[in-house]
């Protein structure tokens, strides 16, 4: 019997395990770390055999077929070990999309993927198609596979996922934008990264629709190397024959249909947001959807938590929640995308962050600075000449206090913070939750 070993116990490696036991394999789930209690439960309820804090080299190396999770790198000696006795390694996503017909959009790029992928996924059900969300968001694809059929998947991939698949086929692919990142897992060699981006292209066939970043610095010239045969939908900021262009008041397509919509109707601020509803917009004309549906599903998205997500507006102040911006380029990218005076709330873990890069957006937009971190001194150090008020601070609640106190009616309090969180939160996500809890008890009090 063939013999599929798990090599990462989380939500895509569980979900791979109880599909491959569906289909009649033998299998094993082997995790070097500790396996979440909740993904023990399904993995003992399906009957599964696993194993944590180390890995059996004579249990793995036995498999036929190896599903590795996307975290795991390629140097890890297990994976070393594997590829010398030519054992196939795959993602997740390539053995789950074997057991379906469903049709597959997909999604990669360097930034703005979640946010695209879930615009995506909210457009087709509005439309009324049988569609799951999966891939590096929301719940494991393979998992979803083993439940049900479905007629369509909207999937996020990263590069680690792409690395690992082969025979996979997209439908529709978007193609965000390529900017260095994750190079530590590349040897630290821009053209690996970009070439594992690049996979999404693999198998696509002439009636698919590759959608991309026409603009980006590495895209276009990897498409002409590669001279791909599916349907090529580039699309930019400004219009270019034939191309679907975002960057002034409307996003308009002229390919494969016809289709704008006025950029103040958006839902989803700033022009990075601009480019990803034109993203959307092609993929989900590309899957036959109608224009006034469209239309309205763009309007009616609610886009994505912890991005630039609007969070209240207390006396005349807007409150968003901007906490995935853990690094300057995010920041920076928020900054352009809100209205001014802003206050904006800087801190957390630093990651060696250059803070120049928004010294001068800070200058032109900003009322005040309000720094969260256990520790502030680099942040307090690069402002020192700054004339901006500034407050240091280390809870959620005397960040939002000092920032109610320093705005003023009609300015925006933006958290948008340059660095992870881990210093004073399990995360980004429970930095922006606390954050809109603190918010929202300060509109208690100013309604009383
Ligand atoms: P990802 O899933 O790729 O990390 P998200 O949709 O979560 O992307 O967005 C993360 C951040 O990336 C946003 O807060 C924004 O700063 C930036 N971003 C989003 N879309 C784009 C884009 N199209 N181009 C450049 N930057 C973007």
């Amino acid at each position: 019997m063939k013999r599929i070993v798990i090599l990462g116990a989380a939500e895509s490696g569980v979900g791979a395990a109880i599909l491959a036991q569906k289909k009649g394999f033998e299998v094993f789930v082997s995790d070097m770390g500790q396996i979440k209690d909740s993904y023990k439960q399904m993995l003992s309820d399906a009957c599964i055999s696993w194993e944590e804090g180390g890995h059996t080299a004579e249990k793995i190396l036995t498999a036929t077929e190896v599903i590795k999770s996307p975290g795991i790198p390629e140097e890890a000696p297990m994976i070393v070990a594997l590829r010398q006795q030519g054992t196939p390694v795959i993602s997740d996503i390539e053995f789950a999309a074997r057991y379906t017909k469903a049709r597959m959009v997909c999604i990669t790029g360097s930034n703005g993927k979640t946010t695209t992928t879930s615009l995506i996924y909210h457009i087709l059900r509005e439309a009324g198609y049988d569609v799951g969300l999966a891939g590096n968001i929301g719940r494991s694809f393979a998992l979803q596979v083993a439940e049900r059929e479905r007629d369509w998947y909207v999937l996020e991939l990263s590069s680690f996922q792409l690395d690992n698949m082969y025979e996979f086929r997209a439908n529709v692919a978007v193609l965000l934008n390529i900017t260095p990142d994750h190079l530590d897992r590349y040897g630290f060699e821009m053209q690996r990264y970009v070439d594992a981006k690049m996979r999404i292209l693999q198998n696509m066939r002439a009636e698919d629709s590759f959608i991309y970043w026409d603009e980006d610095d590495y895209v276009p010239a990897e498409i002409a190397k590669r001279q791909p045969t599916c349907q090529l939908l580039p699309f930019s900021d400004e219009p270019q024959a034939g191309e679907a262009a975002c960057g002034g008041e409307t996003v308009n397509v002229s390919r494969p249909k016809a289709f704008s919509i006025a950029a103040k109707e958006l839902p989803i601020p700033g022009k990075h947001n601009q480019r990803n509803v034109m993203a959307a917009a092609l993929a989900a004309l590309c899957c036959e959807v109608d224009r006034a549906t469209l239309s309205a599903a763009i309007k009616s998205f609610p886009g994505v938590e912890h991005r630039l997500e609007r969070v209240a507006e207390v006396n005349g102040v807007t409150y968003i929640n901007d906490s995935k911006a853990t690094n300057v380029d995010a920041c920076y990218c928020a900054m352009q995308s809100v209205e001014a005076p802003v206050v904006l709330i800087l801190g957390g873990k630093d990651k060696g962050n250059d803070y120049e890069q928004i010294r001068d957006i800070i200058c032109e937009k900003c009322r005040a600075l309000v720094f969260l971190g256990a520790d502030n001194t680099k942040l307090k150090d690069f402002f020192v000449d700054s004339p901006l008020p500034q407050r240091d601070t280390h809870t959620i609640e005397a960040c939002v206090a000092a920032c109610a106190e320093l705005a003023q009616p009609g300015d925006t309090v933006l958290l948008s913070p340059c660095c992870a969180s881990f210093d004073l939160f399990n995360g980004m996500a429970e930095r922006g939750r606390k954050f809109k809890e603190q918010v929202k008890k300060l509109q208690v009090t100013s309604n009383k």
